[in-house]
């Protein structure tokens, strides 16, 4: 099986990260084996998982299948709300491992702050430790707003290397991205795609570079974030989709393109799903 030729992005613990991978976020896990094993076959080789999915399994049984040597493989998972505090993430770890297959996750994030239980400073604690340990190779946060980001930093003085958040043209959220880039903390762009229920791809400054480039408006959402530098994943069952969302590395949108489809963020009228405070 042939990998897609994919850039890396370099993250601030040393390590690097396949820019474009798939994410199996609502993918059924009655089906997840079979489309993740499309998705390794298409060349994709970084899948980003979580346990509230309910499909590391699947993940699993796919990776396994494949024969893809373990090293050229990049997988993320997550500490759902209900295991955060400062002994339960190395259970939760511990569980997400078995049921992927295997020995050490690549990145292993907080799944939402829920400032209400106010537990993550303690879980990004057990975080640091699950590193050390060796059951992850990085470690970082999703949903994570400027505080809670200061929170964790200031009392560990480690820095994630993401923060996984929603963003997509009418979601940038440009105070928090500034920080980010400011702290070379990596953003991963959840729902880049507006998760379809924002209508991006019927947006004029969508349709037109799609049109200028002979790609499709999802194309052009992904290239976007790629000239931005994120790191994405969308999710499709399509195989077909699955190589029309890798096929964005063979063009590249101009200045005045790249800056029409930024001008479409709205702030929080943009936002599709939830909002980071109001999990919990
Ligand atoms: P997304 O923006 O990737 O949108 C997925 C939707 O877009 C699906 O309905 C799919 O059918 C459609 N789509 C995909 N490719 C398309 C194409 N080429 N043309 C037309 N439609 C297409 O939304 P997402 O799945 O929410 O986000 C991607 C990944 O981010 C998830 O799978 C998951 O791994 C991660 N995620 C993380 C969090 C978090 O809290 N950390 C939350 C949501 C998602």
């Amino acid at each position: 099986m042939t990998a897609l030729q994919i850039p890396n992005v370099s993250l601030n613990d040393g390590t690097s990260i396949p820019q474009l991978g798939f994410g199996v976020f609502k993918v059924d896990p009655a089906e997840t084996e079979r489309i993740v094993s499309d998705a390794l076959e298409v060349g994709y080789r970084h899948i980003d998982t979580a346990k509230i999915y309910g499909n590391e399994e699947g993940v699993g049984r796919a990776i396994a299948k494949s024969g893809i040597p373990r090293d050229e493989l990049y997988v993320t998972t997550k500490l759902w709300n209900d295991e955060q505090g400062r002994d339960t993430p190395r259970a939760a770890i511990d569980a997400s491992l078995e049921r992927l297959g295997l020995e050490k996750a690549d990145l292993y994030l907080i799944h939402w702050p829920t400032p209400k239980q106010n537990k993550y400073v303690e879980s990004w604690e057990a975080l640091v430790e699950l590193q050390q340990a060796g059951l992850t190779t990085s470690i970082g946060v999703c949903n994570f707003f400027e505080s809670h980001l200061r929170d964790i930093i200031s009392a560990t003085g480690v820095k994630p290397v993401v923060n996984q958040i929603e963003q997509h043209p009418a979601l940038q959220q440009p105070e928090l991205d500034a920080y980010l880039r400011a702290e070379d903390i990596k953003t991963e762009a959840w729902g880049p795609l507006g998760q379809a229920k924002y209508p991006l791809f019927e947006l004029e400054p969508v349709t037109a570079a799609a049109d200028a480039h002979g790609k499709t408006p999802a194309q052009v959402v992904i290239r976007w974030h790629i000239q931005k530098g994120n790191i994405v994943f969308p999710k499709t069952t399509s195989r077909e989709r699955m190589i029309e969302n890798a096929q964005v590395f063979d063009f590249e949108l101009s200045g005045a393109e790249f800056d029409a489809i930024t001008a479409l963020e709205r702030g929080e009228e943009g936002r599709v799903s939830a909002h980071p405070n109001e999990v919990n």
